[in-house]
């Protein structure tokens, strides 16, 4: 009997289903028996069964057609190993980010730097000080212990971390503003990635919303004429994730932070990416600094733990201690509370802004922002001999220039150049390719510009090109 879809007959397929390794001889392998040294042995045989049960489907479907195309037994090893550590119940696996945009919120944004993840395991795996006063024994502020890190390095009197900047304004807002009037420019009436716009942002917190200048030209009259008896706030928005060019007019932070204080009212910033360094230092755009606004003046800043900070989700909030004080006794702040998990997190990546000179080696987010381009282009090679070595005749491997985005509203219009590997086929179409390539384990990310699915190299880790390699094996197979 031959099938209509696959022209195979069934005899073939049954000979190719018995050209399988069977699991149990899989089972010795050494590398298999070294897995289960690490994992459960009732997980890794779970996990070598459905290995070998994908190929078995692909047989099945007919996509493999001979016994040489039948992955050889450390290949299906290797996805044996792959299954058990990005965790067969758990879809939150880890992906190889080829995108280009280095704080891909849909990838989790920042990859978090090694003195990070020591901190976060070591907070994660056993008890900590979290909400206790050493001192008193008695229930501490889970606050206190990256105030010190956090003053030392933004210049700032005072700090508070809660889930993230969209909670952080909030918080401040609703503490300063509720019931009050609270006056901001048009030109900073923003939308951050659909749910967060400033102004249900503001009604939400319970302040009226003063709207003040014109969505390209505001100045500083324009607020000292909206200010009542009933405001408190002037706020100030970074237009963090697009820019203005041309006929164009924003008042500085400093303008408005002396014409808040003259009426004894507070200047609340949204700095958004919340930058610790002057990015210009490695020849790369300005963006303003969160000491920079501190020292201009403003009361309260707040920004994103995973934006240019490359730390774990949340929003820190640093000013003067007075207003932190009240804001920490908002009944919100039960709700906006961090764990210890983002803590720890936030603690091992602050303290790297200490030495701001090495970030380049110490952290992810850095070591890819400022890798020189030679460096890039020689991972792109390797990236391009491997899948010139990986896929057939019908791919075309290309490497061309490129350039990377910051991403998640960061340094908006502005690009780093980088090298790209671009992939055509006459046989698949470049959103088929990087569908396969998404569905792979582990899953690869790509972009796609004119039918070609690009890789930019600047984003992906050396240590990452062998699990793109496996994910395009993948992807022949299901052809
Ligand atoms: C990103 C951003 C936010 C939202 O921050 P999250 O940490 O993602 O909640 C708010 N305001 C500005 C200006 C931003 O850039």
């Amino acid at each position: 009997m031959t099938t209509a879809k696959t022209g195979l007959t069934t005899k073939k397929k049954n000979s190719l289903l018995s050209g399988l390794p069977s699991v149990a001889s899989l089972q010795q392998h050494p590398e298999i028996i070294r897995l289960c040294e690490d994992f459960p042995e009732k997980y890794v045989t779970k996990c070598l069964r459905q290995a070998v049960d994908a190929i078995r489907q692909t047989i099945i479907k007919g996509s493999i057609r001979n016994v040489s195309d039948i992955p050889a037994e450390t290949d299906i090893v290797n996805r044996t190993e792959t299954l058990v550590r990005t965790g067969i119940g758990n879809k939150l696996m880890r992906s190889v980010n080829g995108t280009g945009v280095i704080l891909h919120t849909g990838l989790g944004r920042a990859p978090l730097p090694p003195s990070a993840q020591e901190a976060l395991m070591e907070a994660a795996t056993r008890y900590c000080v979290l909400a206790t006063d050493r001192q008193t024994g008695k229930r501490g502020d889970r606050n206190s212990h990256l105030d010190e890190l956090l003053r030392e390095i933004t210049g700032a009197e005072s700090s508070l971390v809660v889930n993230n900047n969209s909670a952080a304004v909030i918080l401040a807002l609703n503490t300063f503003g509720e019931g009050r009037e609270s006056i901001v420019s048009r030109g900073e009436l923003v939308e951050i990635g659909g749910a967060f716009r400033v102004p249900d942002v503001m009604r939400r917190s319970g302040t009226t919303m003063i709207e003040v200048g014109t969505t390209n030209k505001t100045h500083l009259r324009d607020y000292r004429e909206a200010i009542t008896e009933a405001t408190s706030v002037l706020l100030k928005v970074h237009t963090s994730n697009y820019r203005i060019e041309g006929f164009h007019k924003e008042v500085t932070v400093k303008d408005i932070a002396d014409l808040a204080h003259e009426h004894d009212l507070i200047e609340v910033m949204d700095l958004g990416s919340g930058a610790m360094v002057d990015l210009r230092r490695w020849n790369l755009p300005y963006e303003p600094t969160v000491q920079e606004t501190i020292t201009a003046g403003a009361d309260i800043v707040t920004f994103s733990g995973d934006k240019m900070l490359g730390g774990p989700q949340c929003g820190v909030i640093v000013g003067r201690k007075k207003l932190i004080d009240h804001m920490k006794v908002n009944p919100l702040m039960r709700a906006f509370r961090c764990d210890k998990l983002t803590l720890s997190a936030l603690g091992g990546t602050l303290k790297l802004f200490l030495d701001p000179d090495r970030l380049p080696q110490t952290h992810p987010v850095y070591t890819m922002l400022t890798a020189p381009l030679q460096v890039v282009n020689r991972r792109a090679r390797r990236i391009a001999r491997m899948l010139r070595e990986t896929l057939d005749e019908r791919f075309v491997v290309e490497i061309t220039d490129g350039a990377t985005e910051m991403g998640s509203g960061s340094l908006p219009a502005r690009t780093i150049p980088s090298r790209i590997v671009a992939i055509s086929s006459i046989s698949i179409s470049a959103d088929k390719l990087a569908l396969k390539l998404r569905l792979a384990v582990p899953p690869v990310f790509t972009r796609i510009e004119e039918d070609r699915v690009i890789i930019d190299a600047r984003t992906v880790a050396d240590d990452e090109i062998r699990m793109i390699r496996t994910a395009c094996r993948q992807v022949l197979e299901e052809f």
